[in-house]
């Protein structure tokens, strides 16, 4: 599964005979960036391989940023778990360990410019609304995770949201796409294996930029952080592909620079299936415990 690199491919599917990394001014900066809900497990591991093995291939910076803003979620067991497992598998990173839980501020600020914008409204919406929502649509449009936001509060008056927020209803903050999509559009980003990428913003959809628990999103937080930390190889699973369509939007609205990517095919365990956190038995814990060596680990993660 090792990655050989390859090189840019143009539209047509073509290999270019670059070095796909040319465009990057600068040493080659890439990252980690777990959400701290689990232990670290095989597929996890290769996600952690890949991006630290493009950073020191390239005489590069590898980070590990902690994507800690889920606070019902995220335990500092968890983080200190996956820390010791990534420094047993010989995994260094370079500088201290960043934070987003510590960095609420910052993304506040980043949400204001978009507040102010005009490219946000407010959703007071719960889960079973949307849910109920979506039920009672003839046809509710789709994206890559399932049905999109039904654009339920898009339309409030704002008077009326005004009101609702005054008196502490609870309300989480949507990126107006059709508006940030008309702001932006043509946009394209570069993914190292699939040659340019043209954005569909839309795709999906009215996003949240901040939750009704926590003043900011994965989209929001990994967009501003990923442009803080000087990132210019952003490499993580292609199950994420779709978020960058979104990601490139939001660096385009906020006039933050564009890294280039590498979506990555996710590990899969034998029977085609994602590794699960909870599974002792592919978690890096539990090889360790079984007596496997970081070689043998990071050799069935296919880094030998
Ligand atoms: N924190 C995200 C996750 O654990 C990954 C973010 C990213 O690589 O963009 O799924």
């Amino acid at each position: 599964m090792s990655d050989k690199g390859s090189g840019i491919r143009s539209e047509n599917g073509e290999e270019g005979g670059l070095d796909p990394l040319s465009g990057i001014a600068g040493p080659v900066v890439t990252r980690f960036a777990p959400s701290p809900t689990g232990l670290l497990h095989l597929g996890s591991a290769y996600a952690a391989l890949f991006a630290h093995d493009q950073a020191r291939r390239h005489g590069g910076r590898f980070l590990l940023r902690i994507e800690d803003i889920d606070l019902t979620r995220c335990r500092p067991e968890f983080e200190q778990g996956m820390i010791e497992d990534l420094q047993w598998l010989g995994l260094e990173w370079d500088g201290p360990v960043m934070r987003q839980s510590e960095r609420l501020p910052v993304y506040d600020e980043f949400l204001h410019v978009l507040e102010e914008g005009g490219l946000t409204y407010p959703c007071f919406c719960t889960r079973t609304e949307i849910q109920a929502e979506i039920a009672a649509a003839p046809t509710a449009p789709h994206g890559p995770d399932g049905p999109l936001y039904p654009g339920t509060c898009k339309n409030l008056d704002w008077r009326e949201a005004r009101a609702r927020i005054e008196a502490g209803e609870p309300y989480a903050t949507r990126l107006h796409m059709d508006r940030a999509a008309e702001m932006t559009d043509p946009l394209t980003f570069t993914d190292i294996a699939r040659g340019v990428i043209n954005v569909d913003a839309g795709s999906c959809g009215d996003i949240v930029l901040g939750r009704k628990d926590v003043p900011t999103s994965y989209h929001l937080s990994v967009t501003i952080d990923d442009a803080f930390q000087f990132v210019n190889l952003v490499t993580r699973g292609e199950d994420l592909l779709h978020a960058t369509h979104v990601h490139r939007t939001l660096l385009a609205l906020l006039g933050l620079p564009e890294p280039l990517y590498h979506h990555h095919p996710v590990l899969l365990d034998p029977d085609g299936k994602r590794f699960a956190k909870r599974d002792k038995s592919v978690t890096i814990g539990g090889l360790r415990a079984a007596g496997h060596t970081p070689e043998e680990v990071r050799a069935m993660a296919g880094f030998s």
